[in-house]
């Protein structure tokens, strides 16, 4: 199978925007051993930000623009060496590619964007992709990783989008204040009601929130690409997933 896994800052970082050493540890292990398992994987990695800022020691996630662009240019080193070092040791090539809206608006570059992604494939390495934040601007920003994972997921032809959260899946209403909310396991359409249980933004260091993530499944399904969101809390999840055990909320791909 060919897999996109998409992790959310959440994940990856504790609330400083220090990294989750235990939790990105057992992500390399996992998808390293997917891979060894025969899946082509692509990650799609949030953090760049969150890790600027705890690296530079800001007080929290910037607002102006300049500090954000300059927080992402810091964590995204940080980010791939973290990758680098994780993968290399389960003998795994990673490959880095950050990309803005204007890339995939410019036909010339998005084929070439395609193309790079299929033939590091080719290759068996792992392409690592994130937003190219430090130069994104307001026109131009793709603005959340869910929707880039999705849009990633439609470029490389995959056969599962998985977005790795820090809450279980989509729910009926917000489990934090509503003890009533019930998580949904399957999604067979985006209707207005589904629509309607997105609620607010997400984490205080990332961008997404359930709102982008019901977008990525508009892109996915719409594609022909089941997509899942599952708790990231441990990546051991993405074995389940892949061997299709229900875990989290599962959108189902159009036509399937
Ligand atoms: N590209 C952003 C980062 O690396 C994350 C965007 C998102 O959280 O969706 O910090």
């Amino acid at each position: 199978m060919r897999i996109v896994v998409k992790v959310g800052t959440s994940t990856l970082a504790h609330a400083t925007g220090m990294l989750n050493i235990r939790r990105v540890e057992k992500l390399c292990q996992v998808m390293s051993d997917l891979k060894n398992a025969g899946h082509q994987l692509v990650l799609v990695s949030s953090g760049a930000i969150g890790m600027g800022v705890g690296k530079l020691s800001l007080p929290g996630r910037p607002a102006d623009i300049p500090t954000k662009q300059a927080a992402a240019a810091v964590g995204q080193c940080e980010l791939m060496y973290t990758y680098d070092k994780l993968f290399t040791e389960h003998n795994h090539t990673v490959a880095q590619i950050l990309i803005t809206g204007a890339d995939l608006q410019n036909d010339e570059r998005r084929h070439n964007f395609h193309n790079t992604l299929y033939r590091l494939l080719e290759l068996g390495a792992l392409p690592i992709i994130n937003e190219n934040d430090s130069v994104a601007t307001e026109e131009i920003v793709i603005g959340d990783n869910d929707t880039l994972g999705a849009i990633v997921a439609t470029n490389v032809g995959a056969d599962l989008l998985i977005l790795l959260s820090d809450i279980d899946g989509l729910y009926t209403a917000d489990p934090h204040t509503d003890p009533t909310a019930r998580l949904l396991t399957v999604v067979e359409a985006i209707t207005p009601e589904i629509e309607a249980m997105t609620g607010g933004a997400g984490s205080k260091l990332g961008t997404g929130g359930m709102q982008t993530k019901i977008h990525a499944a508009t892109i996915a399904m719409e594609a022909g690409i089941p997509m899942v969101i599952a708790n990231g809390q441990d990546p051991a999840v993405l074995y389940d997933i892949v061997e299709g055990r229900p875990v989290g909320t599962r959108f189902a791909a159009k036509g399937e």
